[in-house]
């Protein structure tokens, strides 16, 4: 038989389960990556993602075509054009390695249909996550909602079993060359109407080889600190690799099988490090037990009660936000770490989180959505899972009464206030007792760090004891309805 591998977010040959399973069971098998009309029209015309994809798939194809294969690449509405290839291909079965995201649900769904019109099949796989679905569930075979009694129970479970790669390598020969007609030279960036970001001037490498360069620094030098150094995000604490996990230019099992072999051998950085992965297998299958979240709901009911503030001056709190220009040195200083670059740091994702609903009093879906078009590793779950734990309406979530305070978590997590000299240059000259909040500096301080307060830089957009106070009485809502 003939077969199809439909690459999706699992940007690589070794040890791809799809792959795999296509090889094993195909005498000659086709690749084909789509780049779907359905998911690039709604997105902005510069986008990392889109870039560091198109990347990724430059080499992919390299890769393919020295084992005597190649990739075909699309710009269609993938739930059409998969069937209309099979077809063309002749292929009996396509494989692909599933995405529990709602709208990728809904697409594979309709690809099935079409392509059971044209006699062939869709074989699904698990790839991107250790466990899913209902892989992990209570002994009342209930899904967890709390991440530790779930983090146990997912480490009593993992074994060799789950973390061994497929051994895509010795099944290559089955590989074939698109056929003529189909082997166009990757399409341009331009030609599929995107515009070029700054991608190439950040310390991302892209692609499978890009990822196993960040995979093994990290592992050779950065993992067994990691557990002390990852909340400062002035120093090189985590991995970076999140945006390879998200398009799979990782495989899951390599690193949680490197970091799990670590930790059984009492290495604690790795240990932490691994407890992060669950975090991302925990909120894939919060995504597919609840469904809902991804609509707009909170996991917790109640919290849809909360009223926002709402309005003109509530938008412009909000592009004061977006923009870095709060007036709150650590929140300003992430959020141009996202506007530059598309990354975030953990801690700081958990701060600017907590800012835009507890100190702005703004709707944490409106922080959601504002990630989710910047951040090059956007991943629906752990997304919508971050924003509604900073909210308090999530699974295992901050409590509602707890909020951060903005100047404290600056002094605790960039003492020296390196992190924010790095991004806001301009407050540079500040003492670092002052540079957390510089509306605190005195006249002399200003004056010799060069800063005018509303001119330079601005005064702070709201009090964060006041602020604190008018969310308290916010979330009440929440209380009266339990
Ligand atoms: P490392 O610290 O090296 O962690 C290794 C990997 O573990 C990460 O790459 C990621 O896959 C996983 N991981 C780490 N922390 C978490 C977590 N809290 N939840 C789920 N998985 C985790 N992560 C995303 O991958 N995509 C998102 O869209 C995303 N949005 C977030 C939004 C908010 C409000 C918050 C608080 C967190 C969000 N996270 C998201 C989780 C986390 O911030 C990032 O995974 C992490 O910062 C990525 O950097 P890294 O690869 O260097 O992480």
């Amino acid at each position: 038989p003939r077969g199809l591998v439909w690459l999706r977010r699992d940007l690589r040959l070794t040890d791809n389960a799809a792959l795999y399973h296509a090889l094993r069971s195909c005498r000659s098998v086709f690749a084909v990556f789509v780049f779907d009309t359905d998911i690039l029209d709604g997105l902005p015309r510069a986008d990392r993602r889109v870039e560091f994809i198109h990347a990724c798939l430059a080499e992919l194809d390299a890769e393919l075509r020295r084992h005597g294969g190649g990739l075909i690449v699309r710009h269609a509405a993938a739930r059409e054009e998969i069937a209309r290839l099979a077809k063309a291909l002749d292929v009996q079965a396509v494989f692909a390695n599933r995405d529990d995201e709602p709208l990728a649900i809904e697409r594979d769904r309709q690809v099935r249909g079409a392509l059971a019109d044209a006699g062939a099949v869709l074989q699904l796989h698990k790839d991107r996550a250790i466990f899913e679905r209902e892989e992990v569930l209570t002994q009342a075979g209930q899904p967890y909602s709390v991440f530790t009694p779930y983090k146990r129970a997912w480490l009593a479970k993992v074994d060799d079993f789950y973390l061994k790669p497929y051994p895509v390598e010795r099944y290559l020969d089955a590989l074939a060359a698109p056929p003529e007609e189909f082997d166009a030279p990757l399409p341009s960036l331009s030609e599929l109407g995107f515009e070029p970001t700054n991608l190439a001037e950040l310390d991302l490498p892209a692609g499978a080889s890009g990822g196993a360069r960040l995979f093994e620094e990290f592992f050779d030098k950065h993992i067994d600190r990691y557990d002390e150094l990852r909340d400062f995000p002035a120093k090189r604490g985590p991995s970076y690799l999140s945006v390879h996990l998200r398009f799979g230019t990782v495989s899951i099992r390599e690193l949680a099988g490197v970091a799990h072999r670590l930790a059984l051998s009492g290495n604690s950085g790795a240990a932490t490090w691994l407890g992060e992965l669950i975090w991302r297998d925990f909120y894939f299958q919060v995504l597919w037990h609840h469904p809902e979240v991804a609509e707009g709901k909170s996991f917790r009911p109640e919290y849809d009660k909360i009223i926002w503030h709402k309005g003109k001056h509530a938008n412009a709190l909000f592009a004061a936000w977006c923009a870095g220009e709060t007036g709150y040195p650590l929140v300003d200083a992430a959020m141009a770490q996202i506007n530059q670059t598309g990354y975030m740091h953990n801690r700081l994702r958990m701060v600017v989180a907590s800012f835009l609903c507890k100190d702005l009093g703004l709707d944490w879906r409106r922080g959601e959505a504002y990630f989710a078009t910047h951040l090059n590793d956007f991943e629906l779950s752990s997304n919508n899972g971050g924003w509604q734990w900073a909210s308090s309406s999530g699974c295992d979530a901050q409590p509602w009464f707890r909020i951060f305070n903005p100047v404290t978590q600056s002094q605790r997590f960039d003492p020296e206030g390196k992190f924010i000299r790095r991004y806001l240059p301009q407050l540079e000259g500040l003492p670092d007792t002052v540079i957390h909040a510089p509306w605190t500096a005195s006249p002399v301080e200003l004056e010799a760090a060069g800063l005018v307060l509303g001119r330079d830089y601005p005064e702070p957009i709201v009090d964060h004891a006041q602020a604190r106070e008018q969310t308290l009485q916010r979330y009440a809502v929440v209380k009266d309805l339990k």
